[in-house]
């Protein structure tokens, strides 16, 4: 048997730090949901305890380091299945890019074994097993549009966001997400982000509302590191998004954009000089 299941990518609309906590993590508020550009998972069942991971692209691991290889040793092992799998990783995400790839991959890895092996594991017990992976993997288990605090880990889902285009654009520079949160300096942040507000503008169906407030604490680090993440925002602005963002540590930066022919001339306007450029629908 063979089981299919789709990882889309998330972007923040939100994300504030709120302290560095005694343990070194950062408590944060994020406003996530999810967009229509997704990796494609095949598992297949194997006679052998092993599990075996292949992908199209060349450059991700695909030994245990590959998110969705922990997945499946941590299911198989927390279940005592003994039956091996394969999985094969079709990646549209783009890879280190903020947008939560690896994550949503884990997360459609335990959804998917799940149902291959008829384990009957409610959402709630995948996504404790999913925490134990990394802080994103619980949201892109639930899916859908949540606020996350605490490391990302503790979720509220609210209502999805209205329907608009997001233009993702992620120029060809790697960002280290642990350098990015290392030279952030939590107690010197000058403009917080306001969740009260976001979550209203969410609640009242306010595309505009929802524009103005996009706010993420991590782009002035990573804009001053990488000028391309900056030239990228501002040539998106200037072509008329109606709100712009970098997503996570970046550096993917995002639009929002109500009418489909502005997303059309945006992405064209950017594929002129980035190459890795998508025009997708939020999912909602
Ligand atoms: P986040 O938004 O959670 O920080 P990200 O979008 O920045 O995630 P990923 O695409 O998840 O980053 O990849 C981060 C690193 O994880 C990559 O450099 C890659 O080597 C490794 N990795 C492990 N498993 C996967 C996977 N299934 N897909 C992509 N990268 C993976």
């Amino acid at each position: 048997m063979k089981i299919l299941e789709k990882a889309p990518a998330k972007i923040n609309l939100l994300l504030d730090v709120l302290r560095k906590r005694d343990d070194g993590y950062h408590e944060v508020e994020m406003v996530m949901t999810m967009v229509d550009l997704a990796d494609r998972l095949e598992m297949q069942e194997l006679p052998r305890d092993t599990i075996v991971i292949s992908s199209q692209v060349g450059f991700i691991p695909l030994d245990e380091k590959n998110l969705a290889f922990q997945a499946a040793r941590l299911i198989k092992d927390r279940y005592a299945v003994k039956q091996g799998v394969y999985i094969h990783l079709d990646k549209n995400i783009p890879v280190a890019a903020g947008l939560a790839g690896g994550s949503s991959d884990a997360a459609a890895t335990l959804r998917g074994l799940n149902r291959l092996w008829k384990l009957g594991i409610s959402t709630e017990e995948l996504m404790r097993l999913g925490a134990e992976l990394g802080s994103d993997v619980p949201f892109c288990i639930a899916g859908g549009t949540a606020i996350a605090r605490g490391r990302g880990e503790q979720l509220e889902q609210i209502g999805a966001p209205p329907q608009c285009w997001v233009v993702l654009a992620k120029p060809p520079i790697n960002v280290s997400t642990v350098e990015v949160y290392s030279k952030l300096r939590a107690d010197r942040i000058v403009r917080h982000p306001s969740l009260p507000a976001m979550t209203e503008a969410i609640g009242a169906q306010s595309f505009e509302r929802i524009c103005s407030l996009l706010g993420n604490v991590l782009e002035d680090v990573t804009l001053s590191l990488y000028p391309e993440v900056h030239h990228l925002k501002s040539c998106m602005q200037k072509l008329g998004a109606d709100g712009v963002l970098m997503s996570g540590s970046g550096p993917t930066v995002f639009g929002l954009v109500a009418k489909e022919s502005k997303a059309a001339r945006i992405y064209n306007g950017l594929r002129g000089f980035c190459k890795e450029v998508y025009a997708v629908r939020m999912l909602t």
